[in-house]
């Protein structure tokens, strides 16, 4: 029996932390894998007779509301996948929390809006986040946390909350578990690390504690440039971290060290802006124009990190290697989904726009190992961290 199923939840009213973190542009979702992920939990917990109050959290609107990071969208979606009714309530405490709350029957749901909207979920004062967990607490018996994109962070709903009440995880963060276990585990070798994406800075840590573990590292993305920089090399306008640079040498230099295999890109496609319809051009890694930005990696370099892939028997993908939102700079992010597809080992996607990236190309979910719902929940497990909302369940 799971730890879910070991949990009483026939007549109760339950509290399930969901990951709905999902890409919205002008208010329409873009890629609902992560409330699809939702539905064997939500399921069970219905078919066993409980009723649910479902909290989630919606980018970082920083403790104020902000209707564009309304879950609202995400109701009516949650409803029409489940084709059952989903009660949304606009708020994340009050009156009116507690009114439907309490006439809440079984089998019925409860919506909360952002968590984010207040400040106390992701407060560091733990009397501040608490004190809203409290609040939480007494709407609900028992607690089912299932927002896996979300066990790194010590918030209130994710790591106070379960330690008030019955808990369990739920089936998604139970799968997501299993399968990071198996990379962390005595991967089967060559283990590759494929990164890519935005910021070197939230990524910059991992980094350091892959370099111990795994046998190669690609990296792409916008994160590259502060490699670049790092070896001296012009990378006009693109995206880079000063601050970080004397990090990244190190880091390029341990690689070396432990004999991990280090690809950065050769070549990159560079614009003038940060446009869907900026003129792309090709230039050599070392070869930047000064007024111009790195936007994807180039075919040479996606042939190259394919083919690194190709020899791995264990890949983790986080990060796309390029602007794929738009399609003159998705080429780069595209080969490299491809390479993992025929990974004859295991290969995982994690992080919530690598997944959309794929999805919005076209390949299916089953192409792959396994879509990790979570990126730097992913990472962090990766790293060997310990996570609070692992932690909180009792995993
Ligand atoms: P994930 O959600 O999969 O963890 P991130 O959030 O770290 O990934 O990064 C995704 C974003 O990185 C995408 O929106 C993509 O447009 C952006 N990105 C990728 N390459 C670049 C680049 N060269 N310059 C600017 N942004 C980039
Ligand atoms: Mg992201």
């Amino acid at each position: 029996m799971s730890l879910l199923e070991a949990l009483e939840i026939s007549g109760k009213r339950v509290f399930l932390r969901c990951d709905f973190n999902i890409p919205l542009k002008d208010g329409v979702i873009t890629d609902d894998g992560r409330i699809r992920a939702s539905l064997p939990t939500i399921k069970y917990l219905l078919d066993g007779g409980a009723s649910l109050i479902i909290g989630a959290h919606l980018g970082r609107p920083k403790g104020e509301v902000k209707p564009e990071l309304s879950l609202a969208p995400v109701a009516k979606r949650l409803a029409e996948l489940l084709n059952l009714p989903v009660e949304f309530v606009g708020a994340v405490s009050g009156g009116e929390v507690s009114i439907k709350a309490q006439t809440l029957q079984s089998g019925q749901i409860l919506l909360l809006e952002n968590l984010r909207f207040s400040a106390a979920e992701t407060s560091k004062d733990e009397n501040e986040r608490g004190a809203f967990a409290q609040q939480l607490a007494d709407l609900v018996d028992a607690y089912v946390g299932d927002g896996f994109g979300a066990v790194h962070r010590k918030h209130a709903s994710v790591f106070d909350l379960p330690q008030l009440l019955p808990h369990a995880p739920g089936y998604l963060v139970t799968a997501e578990v299993e399968v990071l276990k198996k990379l962390t585990q005595d991967p089967e070798r060559p283990y590759g690390v494929v990164l890519g994406g935005a910021k070197v800075s939230d990524k910059i840590g991992v980094i350091a504690n892959l370099l111990d573990k795994v046998d190669l590292l690609a990296i792409g993305g916008g994160m590259v440039f502060t490699f670049l920089a790092a070896q001296g090399k012009e990378v006009g306008s693109s995206l880079v971290e000063t601050d970080l640079i004397a990090t990244v040498k190190e880091l390029i230099a341990r690689a070396e060290i432990n004999g991990v295999d280090l690809h950065l890109p050769t070549d990159i496609v560079v614009a003038p802006k940060f446009a869907a319809d900026a003129p792309a051009t090709l230039v050599n890694a070392d070869a930047i124009p000064a007024d111009q930005m790195g936007l994807d990696i180039g075919p040479a370099s996606s042939a190259d990190f394919a083919a690194a892939i190709a020899t791995c028997k264990t890949v983790f993908w986080n990060g796309p290697m390029g602007v794929f939102e738009f399609p003159s700079f998705a080429a780069g992010t595209k080969v490299v989904a491809e390479a993992l597809t025929k990974v004859s080992g295991i290969s995982v996607v994690g992080g919530g726009d690598s997944a959309a990236a794929v999805r919005s190309m076209g390949f299916a979910d089953s192409d792959f190992g396994y879509i990790s719902t979570g990126g730097g929940a992913a990472l962090e497990y990766l790293e060997g961290k310990e996570l609070p909302g692992l932690s909180a369940l009792g995993l």
